[in-house]
């Protein structure tokens, strides 16, 4: 089969669909890759390192679209990218589709089999290709914490670790999840004095167990959550409830309880985000303040670390892609039902039930 690999082309994307070793692991199992040429750029790929593991580089994306029988992306494809999918062709990307009548309309009439990251599910009901980027954000979110609360970024000018004789940064985390624990686990490793609260027992027990030694957890109630959110330095927001947009855990009247020059980084601001006073912000502009307090809100987090987030997602989204190259996506789907889960059209038929409830089509 042979495996495109466009570059990206959403403003701010320097992810890659396909990294030189995952290619190079296709090509072991007899396939063919075209990739357009720069489009590892962005995460520090050139052209000669696909070359040096047996792909092809085309000039244009135009040549991707036209000869690849899958194609396999980062980002929704983009409206001109829509117009060259085609009827048998099968796409591999993250759709998002649900709030997306647009794309979805698109995609319908291309006649394509697409398969999206973001619904392959794993035998614990969890999202397998949505995990490696929580990690990342989580694991990013206490660094541009500690970049936010620096004096000359607006904030309190407290150090994360403190020093010996000054006590460290008080690190609130609420949503104990995968972005949760791994940024509990970092700004514990800076030397934070880290307090994680969730609203599932079952979760505080797991995290109680793992990392009694690194962080404090408690349970989440109105009256804790303002109690500890008076005391912080740094406040991560990383609750979700999937399917729903997230709640709002922080008050703008608790700002004014807060520590002036806190820092508040809100990581579900991609859902909406969970304190009442987050917007949207991009890398370039990544912070603003509301009543003395810095919020940081950046929806593509895991962009600023474009080279480990397409590893990491490069080796999530691998056994995947072989078992669609090697069986063709409909035997692939017969054999595991969770990748069944990903596909969310074929042959101009929408698949997935949550994106029918979303836009009222018939599945
Ligand atoms: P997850 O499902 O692993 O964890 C969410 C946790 O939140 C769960 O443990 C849940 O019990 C808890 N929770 C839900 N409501 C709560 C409440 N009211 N109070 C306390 N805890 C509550 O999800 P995740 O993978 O960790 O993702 C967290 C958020 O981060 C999601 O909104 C996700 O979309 C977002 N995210 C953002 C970026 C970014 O770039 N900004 C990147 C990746 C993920």
């Amino acid at each position: 089969m042979l495996i495109g690999c466009p570059k990206e082309i959403k403003p701010q994307e320097f992810r890659v669909g396909l990294t030189p070793r995952a290619a190079a692991e296709v090509i072991a199992h007899g396939h063919a890759v075209l990739v357009e040429t720069g489009a590892g750029n962005g995460a520090g790929f050139t052209d000669d390192d696909y070359r040096a593991v047996g792909a092809q580089v085309a000039e244009t994306a135009q040549e991707v679209f036209a000869r690849a029988e899958l194609v396999v992306k980062v980002k929704e494809p983009q409206a001109g990218e829509r117009k060259m999918l085609r009827e048998g062709q099968v796409l591999f990307t993250y759709l998002h589709l649900a709030p997306d009548p647009e794309q979805t309309r698109d995609l319908l009439a291309s006649g394509v089999t697409a398969i999206a990251y973001e619904t392959v599910t794993d035998p614990d009901g969890r999202l397998p290709l949505l995990a490696p980027m929580s990690e990342v954000a989580g694991k990013l979110a206490p660094q541009v914490g500690a970049w936010t609360l620096q004096k000359a970024n607006g904030g309190r000018g407290v150090l994360m670790g403190g020093v010996p004789g000054v006590g460290p940064a008080k690190v609130v985390v609420i949503g104990g999840g995968v972005v949760g624990t791994q940024a509990a686990r970092v700004a514990a490793g800076m030397g934070a004095d880290v307090t994680v609260l969730d609203k599932s027992l079952t979760r505080l027990r797991q995290l109680d167990d793992g990392f009694r030694q690194e962080f404090s957890t408690g349970f989440t109630s109105s009256g804790l959550t303002a109690e500890l959110v008076a005391g912080a330095d740094m406040v991560i927001g990383a609750v979700l409830v999937p399917g729903a947009a997230a709640p709002r855990v922080v008050t703008r009247e608790m700002l004014g309880t807060m520590k002036p020059g806190a820092a508040l980084v809100d990581v579900a601001i991609d859902q909406g985000g969970c304190f009442e006073t987050s917007h949207a912000t991009t890398h370039e502009d990544p912070t603003y303040e509301v009543d003395g307090i810095m919020h940081y809100c950046v929806a593509n987090m895991p962009g600023a670390v474009a080279r480990t987030s397409t590893l990491a997602l490069g080796n999530a989204t691998l056994p995947f892609l072989l078992a669609l190259a090697d069986k063709g996506w409909r035997q692939a789907c017969e054999d595991d039902p969770h990748l069944l889960d990903g596909l969310n059209v074929h042959a101009g038929q929408l698949t997935c039930y949550p994106v029918g409830m979303a836009q009222g089509i018939d599945v």
